[in-house]
């Protein structure tokens, strides 16, 4: 390999199960920038991920009745071994996944976060007493791990995924069995590394990568699995729901977004011009919350698509790990012909290309920062998320109206818009179907507050004290006869 890390033993190329390095590497890791392989994972199914499922389960116990405190502990030293080697898990996941390189480093602190705030969470999962219908008795309310977990993830975040939903998990006392996505292994068998130095015990974090298919049917179909936390495309997230109906899982899911980006005619121009580049460009386009659809009202349409357009006709492309570059490569080349088709739809419905429009002269999945001005309903790009560079600007008269067009989608993940006056920003804040709101904010995710959608966006939410919830069963102890 050609990555020259501080500690070239982050890069793995087995999987852990049990505590245990396993595995023939097989499938091959490839750089989006360069086509350069950049190492090799197993390529797991059913056995070894029964196998992991096992050992999970039987680290359970001990893992469940460590005190909040010696997990906490375990959990702060992995979220400082990550601090610690940012640079490193920052360039592996640059090189497999493309994101500039201010970006990973921006991802690593994103995913250590969640590690340090449930390692101080895992001490505050409190129970509860209610008032007795009963003069003889005593109502408790327990909460305790609900057990094994699975987490199916993503590449567009190949750290933060995988944080954000194993972290309460462990601070909570269950144990995990993570299958990363296949384009971006490398990141969190880094992290897995991590954790076991951390001193995270043998069989209580377990990573599994091969055939997604077969590892899914296990994982959502174990009876030991309590719990599986999907993120990705709401056509799996739908097909691993139906699967986990079997044995009754919970599960949680952070599925497609459709984001509407509004700017009012009382707003900031200028931030909101910032917070759409934000919002719109960050990964490539490549989140489930950048903005899908920007609305920008009547008077000040014209304006925005002028400074819009001249801010992405600007922003340097290439491989993430070079000097100011702020677009990189796309994940695949099936990336490339969505946005593609999306272009050639809007165009022969009489939007505009202003700026982009092509595949980037670097080659490769690199792909023109685009802007189109005269979008309307009727195009693929207003129903279908792009998951690209694209930003298609549609213009609207009222209030009324906009918030409509924004709520006219069966998805519901997360939504902007920019105004000053302080009864729209009530108003539309609360009229939008959605499960987040970024107001004069293009960015919105922390560990601190709640990330989840509504509608077909998913199920349950990720982060904050609310994200220990999906972690915990509650058990009501009657206690008479006294
Ligand atoms: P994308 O199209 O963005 O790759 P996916 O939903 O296909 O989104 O992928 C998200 C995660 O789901 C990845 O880890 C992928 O390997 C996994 N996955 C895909 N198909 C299945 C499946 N049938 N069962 C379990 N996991 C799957």
């Amino acid at each position: 390999t050609t990555l020259s890390l501080n500690d070239p033993t982050l890069l793995k190329s087995q999987c852990l199960v049990d505590g245990a390095w396993i595995g023939e590497a097989v499938d091959p890791v490839v750089n989006p920038a360069t086509g350069e392989t950049l190492g090799r994972v197993p390529r797991f199914a059913e056995r070894e991920t029964t196998d992991a499922v096992e050992a999970a389960e039987t680290a359970f116990g001990p893992w469940a009745k460590k005190t909040a405190k010696e997990r906490s502990l375990i959990l702060r030293r992995w979220f400082d071994l990550i601090i610690a080697n940012r640079e490193d898990i920052a360039l592996i996941m640059t090189s497999e996944q493309g994101k500039p390189l201010a970006e990973a480093r921006g991802e690593v602190d994103y995913a250590a976060s969640f590690v340090e705030f449930y390692a101080e969470e895992a001490k505050r999962i409190y129970g509860e007493t209610i008032p007795s219908h009963r003069a003889d008795a005593r109502i408790l309310v327990l909460r305790q791990p609900i057990g094994v977990v699975a987490a199916i993830t993503p590449w567009n975040f190949p750290a933060a995924m995988i944080t954000r939903k194993v972290s309460p998990a462990l601070a909570a006392g269950c144990t995990a069995v993570i299958k990363p996505a296949p384009e971006t292994p490398l990141t969190a068998l880094a992290l897995a590394e991590l954790a076991v130095r951390a001193g995270v015990p043998a069989g209580v974090l377990n990573v599994i990568t091969g055939d997604a298919p077969k590892i899914g049917k296990v994982l959502t179909g174990h009876p030991a699995v309590k719990f599986v936390g999907f993120t990705g495309s709401t056509e799996i997230g739908k097909l691993l729901m139906r699967q986990a109906a079997d044995t009754v899982k919970k599960v949680g899911l952070e599925l497609g977004g459709n984001a509407p980006f509004i700017v009012f005619d009382d707003a900031d121009i200028d931030a909101a011009v910032e917070g759409a580049l934000a919002s719109k460009f960050r990964n490539m386009g490549q989140t489930c919350v950048c903005a899908n659809r920007i609305y920008v009202q009547d008077a000040v349409y014209d304006d925005f698509v002028a400074r819009f357009a001249a801010k992405v006709k600007a922003m340097p492309v290439g491989n993430g790990t070079e000097p100011g570059v702020v677009q990189g490569p796309l994940i695949t080349m099936e990336a490339v012909e969505k946005i593609e088709r999306h272009i050639a739809d809007a165009t022969a419905k009489g939007a505009t290309v202003v700026t982009g429009g092509h595949r980037h002269a670097l080659g490769r999945t690199f792909f023109e920062p685009t802007v189109l001005s005269g979008a309307t309903t009727e195009m693929v790009v207003t129903q279908e998320e792009t998951f690209g560079p694209l930003a298609p600007i549609y213009r609207f008269r009222d209030e009324t109206d906009v918030v409509a067009q924004a709520n006219a989608t069966p998805f519901g993940l997360a939504a902007y818009f920019y105004a000053r006056d302080l009864g729209r920003v009530f108003r539309v804040a609360e009229a939008l179907d959605y499960g987040i709101v970024g107001v004069n904010a293009g960015v919105v995710a922390t560990e601190v507050a709640p990330f989840g959608g509504v509608k077909e966006s998913g199920l349950g939410r990720e982060g904050s004290h609310h994200g220990i919830e999906e972690f915990v069963e509650m058990k009501y102890v009657l206690l008479a006869g006294m």
